[in-house]
């Protein structure tokens, strides 16, 4: 049962060949049994997911359908949930219950799904390897002493070892896509604004958006149905019609064009994994793609400006966290000071005091022209690179990390060496691009993806392709070992 995707899950239940209830009962059985070897969970919510469960098969028995009703999922930990620990990987939230539902969360759950608990990651999102968590580092299915990708490591294991079918995610530079490419799944970090942020705990506001994490393009297109669409309570958030994504699978790739960056491939690839995006691209061309030879001259500019912009942003939005109004708080403070900095200090692990140190030097009086002017300056440019690249191609295609998922602890004592890692995921977040992985080889037994890029509010294009992509070859139905 456990092996079932969101779509043949939405089959099942629709033909009565089991209940939301039986189904949400095997998988949190799942969880308990072997999610001690991966930590994938910092919460689980078995009586919720129980009530939900029921409810959703009462809803069918009425005659009601839907893709997501009764279907078991897991939240990203910073996804509010009311009445339920909203922890974000930190200690400083670790005791915070948060008083509303995420819109992200009321939509689901008025589509019907099952909220099984919430998913493990870095603390506030900082990260690319789920070891910042102040509950533990997340372990990758597929080899344990590895990492699984970040910030939504959680999220990206739990569906990789079949612990459910999908989760919510986050992705600020990559947190829903490296993931994904570590793990063997498919993940989508929507345009910015496509998805609500409302509710969602702030990292980096202007690169922040929520998006599915799933083993299929479809189950992308599914999940992404039940998150996606205009929230007034959130001002970023963009009025636009919700296409049918799942009716939109099918469209051939016949004259689909699509462009090869040139600095996606440079020094720094692991060339195993440009030898399968290679695979890749060949895949496609059967399938009557054109390839075409371009170029983002400014993507060497994307890390530096990056590491300014979400540092600054960081800076500014964990300022709320104070130890006066809610999260953690310091015993016995001796005045107020004491109050801000102890609780800050006790409640914030290393890498997110690092940025905020390096957010609030980047914004201060002197520094702001030199660093964070400038950082906004190059995202100008890396958006324009890519607004002249889509005049001549539909998608932009390459890998989506350049190296396979490292050892737990190996990038520890070198914060700058994890960033690097980043290079090909983040310029669709400085850009607000939509982007997705997909699963495209193994190196060492280890998943590769193909990242796929397209413009603005095309993420149904990018779940076509990824759609088609996948009816032809089988590297996302391959399961890790153990699970
Ligand atoms: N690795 C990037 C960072 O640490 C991206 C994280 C994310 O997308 N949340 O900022």
């Amino acid at each position: 049962m456990h092996q079932m995707t969101l779509a043949e899950i939405a089959r099942g239940l629709a033909d009565k060949k089991f209940s939301s209830e039986e189904l949400t009962k095997v998988l949190l059985a799942r969880i308990t049994q072997l999610d001690p070897q991966i930590n994938s969970f910092i919460s689980l919510t078995e009586e919720l997911a129980l009530e939900q469960a029921k409810a959703a098969d009462v809803r069918r028995a009425n005659g009601e359908s839907g893709a997501l009703l009764g279907a078991p999922i897991a939240h990203k930990d910073l996804f509010c949930t009311q009445g339920i620990r909203t922890s974000c990987g930190s200690k400083m939230l670790d005791n915070f219950k948060a008083p509303y539902d995420a819109t992200v969360v009321s939509k689901l759950a008025a589509a019907g799904t099952v909220t099984l608990g919430k998913t493990n990651m870095d603390e506030f999102a900082m990260g690319s390897a789920s070891e910042s968590s102040w509950y533990g580092a997340v372990k990758n299915p597929w080899n344990l002493e590895h990492v699984p990708g970040g910030s939504s490591g959680g999220s990206a294991a739990a569906v990789a070892a079949r612990l459910l079918p999908a989760a919510t995610a986050t992705d600020t530079g990559g947190s829903i896509r490296q993931p994904a490419a570590f793990t063997n799944l498919t993940g989508l970090k929507p345009t910015y604004g496509r998805v609500s942020r409302w509710g969602m705990i702030a990292y980096a506001s202007s690169l922040d958006q929520g998006g599915p994490l799933a083993r299929t393009a479809e189950d992308c297109a599914i999940l992404l149905q039940g998150m996606a669409g205009f929230d007034p309570n959130d001002s970023t958030s963009i009025d636009e019609p919700v296409p049918d994504y799942a009716a939109g699978l099918n469209g051939s790739l016949q004259g689909l064009r699509i462009g090869v960056p040139k600095e996606y491939f440079g020094a720094g690839l692991d060339p195993r994994i440009a030898d399968l995006i290679q695979n890749s691209i060949k895949e496609l061309q059967k399938l009557g793609a054109v390839i075409k030879d371009i170029s983002l001259p400014n993507m060497q500019h994307a890390i530096p400006a990056y590491y300014v912009i979400a540092p600054a942003e960081a800076s500014s939005n964990l300022s709320r966290f104070d130890g006066v109004r809610f999260g953690h708080r310091c015993a016995d403070p001796k005045n107020l000071e004491d109050l801000y900095k102890r609780s800050r200090g006790e409640g914030f692990g290393p890498e997110v005091q690092r940025r905020i140190m390096v957010g609030a030097y980047a914004l201060s009086a002197g520094y702001y022209d030199a660093y964070y002017l400038k950082a906004q300056k190059i995202r100008r440019l890396v958006k324009n690179d890519f607004m002249t690249a889509f005049n001549e191609v539909d998608i932009i295609l390459g890998p989506t990390t350049p190296n396979p998922a490292w050892k737990l602890g190996a990038k520890n004592s070198d914060p700058v060496a994890a960033y690097l890692e980043d290079v090909y995921t983040i310029t669709a977040n400085l850009a607000g691009l939509p982007g997705l992985s997909m699963p495209a080889g193994f190196v060492d037994g280890l998943p590769v993806g193909v990242q796929l890029l397209a413009p603005y509010f095309q993420e149904g294009r990018l779940l076509n392709v990824a759609h088609q992509y996948q009816l032809n070859t089988d590297w996302h139905t391959r399961t890790p070992t153990g699970f």
